[in-house]
């Protein structure tokens, strides 16, 4: 089988620790890429001297410039600045929108065929951005959010129950804000749906704690954000897409009518194959939860509104 080639754009925690993941899983070969002179570099060469021990045999490097990234599969980006305490993900646009838009560019003059898998914040405006910049069609550019925001849920989950977050599983819609949908209807423990296996107290405390998830961890690290487990999830799409699971997976994906949402990219369960995505999953939702994805969905439309690209 051919080589896959991952391009990770920022090789700050998010990129590096992506980098790692992806080596460990041995998805392909990686280039690390950074504005930093010495820093993907190092990264990449300290990564793959890691290889003999654990005994991974992708290719690792890192670079200051886009013509080692020429005709990746996947490109990862995760550029640009990340939240501090007492920062919304909103208060990074105007900044990440320069750098996002200035990377796609160079993303898509050099892998005109890649799909792109978007992780920096605001991550719906951003991945909204990365698609009308980079010209693909709405299958190839993707964005993680739901990933990481279902297995925190499933993480509170497991530890409410003290079960396995093995036998979790967990659906949320939405931007990847705090008006995040977590659906606990569609979220279950071996099957069990855990609106039968949690009391409404509970699950309100575990949605709300979902929903602050990341200001939790930026409010214990203080210097930056979360980043084992966005990358982790970064990586859970790179894999479904190289080994064409079809997984189904929340992700964000640009909507042309689907939930009633045109032009925007927003938070829904994907099937995400070797295509990208390959189809957007249409829940039957009840009234309070339609109420919730509206919601949602103004927030990331003047989100959206502030790229003045529509
Ligand atoms: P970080 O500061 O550790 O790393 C960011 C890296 O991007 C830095 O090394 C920086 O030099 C590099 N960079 C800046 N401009 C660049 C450019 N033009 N080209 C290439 N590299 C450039 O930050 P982090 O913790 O890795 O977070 C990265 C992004 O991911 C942030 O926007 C953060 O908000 C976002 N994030 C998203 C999620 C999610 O769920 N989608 C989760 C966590 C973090």
């Amino acid at each position: 089988m051919k080589r896959r080639k991952i391009t990770i754009v920022g090789a700050g925690n998010v990129g590096a620790t992506a980098a790692h993941w992806a080596a460990l899983k041995e998805l392909g070969d990686i280039v690390l890429v950074d504005i930093i002179e010495g820093l993907p570099q190092g990264k990449a060469l300290d990564l793959a001297e890691a290889g003999p021990i654990e005994g991974f045999n992708s290719k690792i490097m890192g670079t200051n410039s886009y013509e080692e990234t020429k005709d990746s599969d996947i490109v990862i980006i995760t550029s640009g600045l990340a939240r501090k305490p007492g920062m919304s993900r909103e208060d990074l646009l105007q900044k990440n929108k320069e750098i996002i838009n200035s990377v796609t560019e160079r993303i898509a003059a050099t892998s005109p065929h890649c799909i792109i898998i978007m992780v920096s914040n605001p991550l719906d405006t951003m991945t909204y951005l990365a698609l009308k910049v980079s010209g693909f069609p709405k299958n190839r550019v993707v964005g993680m959010a739901g990933v990481l925001d279902a297995a925190r849920l499933r993480t509170f989950v497991a530890l409410e129950l003290n079960i396995s977050v093995e036998d979790t599983q967990a659906m949320l819609l939405g931007g990847h804000g705090d008006d995040m949908v977590s659906l606990p209807r569609y979220s279950t423990v071996g099957g069990i749906p855990i609106t039968e296996l949690l009391s409404q107290e509970q699950i309100a405390r575990i949605v709300e704690r979902t929903r602050k998830a990341g200001g939790e961890i930026v409010g214990l690290l203080k210097t930056g954000s979360a980043f084992y487990s966005p990358s982790a999830g970064a990586v859970c799409m790179a894999e479904a897409i190289i080994k064409d699971k079809k997984r189904v997976l929340p992700c964000c994906a640009y909507l042309e009518g689907e939930y009633g949402l045109n032009d925007i990219c927003f938070g829904v369960p994907v099937k995400i194959g070797a295509e990208g995505i390959e189809e957007v999953i249409e829940l039957q939702l009840n009234a309070e939860e339609r109420e919730a994805v509206q919601r949602s969905a103004e927030g990331v439309n003047l989100s959206i509104d502030n790229l003045g690209l529509r």
